[in-house]
């Protein structure tokens, strides 16, 4: 067995948490086959107790498949745990496909329809009215939004050599599948191809430098989560939730896939928290404050509410989002919310500055 084909092995383990194959997850740190014995090192990514005895025994299993695949006799397998956890901070330390991005912020949520686009969109405005220069990746490979919210009906993608170049509208650059592929036709993407597609999307868009690249996710806990958290140092995600319970349950569990993931979870935003009558009252439709409570209940902070707002729909719609900042009450919940990102991002920054270099030790 060479070790090409040990790694090939190890592609078949999956990681009995996160149901990725170690490979994948980049968890091998090392696997060497010498003399009829097969080292291997993995360094477990889920804080807590990773299950090392079912990991060890798969790999086991895994190597020994591969020898009677092979003909051969099954190598003795050595299999060691890294004492430590891959930590956010670690990997804002490694090389980032993306280093002239400072921070790069990915907007989830639960469900589809809670206003997840609309708020990466005004977020990513907000932030560049307050001076910052910002990309907005549409990481929503599956349903793209951006090309209606962003109005880029009328820009055509431009290449330069293996890059594309962005568009700009709004103050903000942006990239989207929805430009590259034909309007109509389902985006319909199989576990590698979303990989592949989203990934590119990320790195062979020629950013520039940014002070923030926001990115908005598809909805739930599918595979470009987590390759985005694979592929490029996170600062941090935002869950966007609405305040009612059964949308709640499934903002919980996409908080859970981020710390699972070791993301950084920077806050809880509540849309279509209340409703503004003609009467200038304001309206709990859907139970202001759950989203709160749910951001409460984790230990996460919360970042805000926006209000359901026809002229946020109407704008976004029509591809006008910079018009939500000419409403006054709109403008401050989103400029709110756009002022208490920025100050977890600073936060979080610090934190990995602070942090001192953790110590390999091998079990
Ligand atoms: P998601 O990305 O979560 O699927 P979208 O951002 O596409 O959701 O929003 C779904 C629809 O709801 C869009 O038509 C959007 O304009 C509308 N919408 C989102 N948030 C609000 C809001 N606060 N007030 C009014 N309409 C909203």
């Amino acid at each position: 067995m060479t070790n090409e084909q040990l790694m090939d092995a190890l592609r078949t383990v999956d990681d009995p948490e996160l149901h990725r194959d170690l490979v994948t997850l980049g968890m091998v740190k090392t696997a060497r086959i010498e003399g009829g014995a097969a080292a291997i090192t993995v360094e477990p990514v889920t804080p807590g107790r990773p299950l090392k005895d079912t990991i060890r025994s798969d790999i086991e299993k895994a190597v020994r498949a591969k020898a009677d695949q092979l003909g051969e006799p099954a190598p003795t397998v050595a299999v060691e745990f890294t004492a430590n956890v891959r930590t956010p901070q670690d990997r804002a330390k490694q090389a980032s496909p993306l280093p002239d991005v400072k921070h790069i912020i990915a907007i989830g949520a639960g469900k589809g329809g809670v206003g997840k686009s609309t708020v990466a969109v005004n977020l990513a405005i907000g932030l560049a009215r307050a001076g910052a220069s910002v990309g907005l990746l549409d990481g929503d490979i599956y349903g793209p939004s951006l090309p209606t919210m962003l109005g880029l009906d009328d820009q055509t993608p431009h290449s330069e050599g293996d890059m594309i170049r962005p568009f700009e509208s709004c103050g903000i650059k942006s990239m989207t599948i929805g430009k590259l592929v034909e309007p109509d036709k389902p985006l319909i993407w199989r576990g590698p191809m979303a990989h592949g597609a989203f990934q590119q999307l990320a790195t062979q868009t020629k950013w520039g430098e940014l002070d923030y690249l926001i990115v908005d996710l598809p909805p739930g806990t599918g595979d470009v989560p987590l390759t985005l958290a694979q592929t490029l140092p996170l600062t941090g995600a935002v869950i966007v939730c609405t305040p009612q319970k059964v949308a709640q349950d499934d903002a919980v569990r996409a908080a859970h896939m981020f710390q699972q993931l070791n993301v950084d979870v920077l806050g809880v935003v509540e849309n279509m928290s209340y409703f503004v009558g003609d009467d200038g009252k304001e309206y709990d439709i859907f139970g202001r404050g759950g989203a709160e409570q749910m951001a409460q209940r984790l230990g996460l902070p919360f970042l805000g509410g926006i209000p359901i707002n026809m002229a946020l729909r109407e704008n976004c719609d029509a591809g006008e989002p910079l018009k939500n900042f000419d409403d006054p009450k709109l403008r401050t919940s989103i400029e709110t919310v756009v002022g208490r990102l920025a100050a977890q991002v600073s936060m979080a920054s610090m934190s990995v500055g602070m942090t001192q270099p953790t110590m390999s030790i091998t079990e």
